[in-house]
């Protein structure tokens, strides 16, 4: 099996849902993941045949669901400089702000590579949004490696960039919302009309301990 899935940027969400969804694909957990994160989009199923997840990632708004799977995913993006030279950038670092990404004038994003290791960690994603197809409020990923015990919580769409929560291993309930309270301090929440800020706060501390039960098959 291959020790990379590389995504272009160029690939729409319905190719990629396509990928996700065809059961004799390799990983099938993080396929359940990367279709969650196609799914996340706001609107219906129009917006899959153009958007394309190089594009997402570029746009950089909150609550871009390609940002949340790349990330999740331990994603790596390479970006094509104008004088012909590449650079690669871990997901985790590729948005800085909303709307703000570490691409340069002239630069190209031109894929992201998922690893193996992170495609076979078991996976969930947990979303809330104001309203049914509405634009995602927050978006917490969760995955796990028994292997290692490593376990990772990443918020999206509720901060202003992806917040990733490691923990070498499983952390109790309280912990981590200890952590996450003491992470998400209020410049990081989104302030918009998709969601008030506290609203925000409070709805991701349930999604990551909803996302953690979900992991430990509790
Ligand atoms: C109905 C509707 C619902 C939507 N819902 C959501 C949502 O839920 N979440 C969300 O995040 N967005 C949403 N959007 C906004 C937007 O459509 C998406 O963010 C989409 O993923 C952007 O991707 P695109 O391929 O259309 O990018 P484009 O609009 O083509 O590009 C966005 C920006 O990135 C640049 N860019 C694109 N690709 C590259 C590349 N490979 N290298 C360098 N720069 C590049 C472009 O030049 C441009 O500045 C929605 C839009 C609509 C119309």
């Amino acid at each position: 099996m291959d020790d990379h899935l590389v995504i272009a940027a160029t690939c729409t969400v319905a190719e990629l849902l396509a990928f996700a969804q065809d059961p004799d694909a390799p990983w099938p957990r993080a396929r359940a993941l990367i279709t969650a994160c196609c799914r996340a989009f706001s609107s219906s199923f129009k917006v899959w045949n153009t958007v394309t997840v190089g594009g997402n990632l570029c746009l950089a708004l909150p609550a871009g669901p390609m940002i949340s799977m790349a990330v999740a995913l331990d994603g790596m993006c390479r970006v094509l400089t104008p004088d012909r030279r590449e650079r690669l950038v871990p997901a985790g670092d590729f948005v800085t702000g909303a709307g703000r990404t570490r691409m340069l004038q002239g630069d190209l994003l031109r894929s992201v590579s998922l690893p193996a290791a992170a495609l076979e960690r078991h996976t969930t994603t947990h979303r809330m949004s104001l309203r049914p197809h509405g634009r995602s409020a927050a978006l917490v990923t969760g995955t796990y490696a028994p292997d290692t015990s490593r376990l990772d919580i990443v918020v999206t769409a509720a901060t202003n960039r992806p917040l990733t929560v490691p923990f070498l291993r499983p952390p109790s309930p309280p912990l981590l919302r200890a952590r996450l309270q003491e992470l998400l301090k209020p410049g990081l929440i989104v302030d918009d009309v998709h969601g008030h800020p506290a609203w925000r706060r409070q709805v991701t501390l349930q999604l990551a301990e909803a996302a953690l039960h979900e992991l430990m098959g509790e």
